[in-house]
């Protein structure tokens, strides 16, 4: 089973993919926990570069460092995992590609959609967990944290506002695949709803 998690800076997704390797671990089930970009050594120097040299790259050659990324991870990491029969958790997945190379840097979401099934063979989640959150809150909690690169001020509020709203439409167009949660809610709650999805599609 192939579960990733999606939605802007300072929802929640690390905390909510830990929760639930917790719990499938405390069920015996075999857990690869992963995340892009970075999920692999050769991943972790893409993201060096994408998030070093941000808003200051091409846009079509962020999506192809992206794609590079994601490529490598999912052949080398996640498909391997799921042939194994393990369950993969993983931050993040080409949803956020359409979010943020397409509908935030404005290329065609169609064409960076196709660029990461190509990267990847056409590997899509079983289950995908949108944590939905407004961009004040999110900002809110990255300030709080003070995180290093998540930090919204090196981007515009708008682009933020634009990247929620194409992660919801991308919920929208796929409500088998997605399931989507008020990031606003307390933790165990979210993580209770993210249990029952989960939990609905292992049987
Ligand atoms: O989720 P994580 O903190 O690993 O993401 C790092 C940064 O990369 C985030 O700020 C996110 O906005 C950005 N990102 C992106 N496009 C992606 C994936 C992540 O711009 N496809
Ligand atoms: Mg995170």
């Amino acid at each position: 089973l192939f579960v990733t998690f999606e939605g802007g800076d300072g929802v929640g997704k690390t905390t909510q993919a830990a929760a639930l390797e917790q719990w499938l671990s405390g069920q015996g089930r075999r857990v690869v926990r992963t995340r892009e970009p970075g999920g692999t050594e050769v991943g972790q120097r893409i993201r060096d570069i994408v998030l070093h040299h941000r808003g200051h790259i091409d846009p079509r050659a962020e999506a192809l460092l992206y794609a590079a990324d994601r490529a490598h991870h999912i052949a080398t990491v996640v498909r391997p995992a799921l042939v194994r029969g393990d369950v993969v958790i993983q931050d993040r997945y080409l949803d956020s590609s359409v979010a943020y190379q397409g509908a935030g840097r404005v290329l065609d979401p169609q064409q960076v959609r196709d660029l990461s099934l190509w990267a990847t063979d056409g590997l899509l989640p079983d289950v995908t967990v949108l944590l939905d959150l407004d961009e004040a809150s999110a900002r809110r909690r990255l300030d709080a944290d003070d995180k290093p690169y998540d930090r919204l001020e090196a981007e515009q509020a708008e682009f933020h506002t634009r990247v929620r709203a194409a992660f919801l439409a991308l919920a929208g167009a796929e409500p088998d695949r997605f399931l989507v949660v008020d990031a606003s809610l307390p933790v165990d709650q979210i993580a209770a709803r993210v249990r029952d999805r989960v939990s609905a599609r292992l049987g």
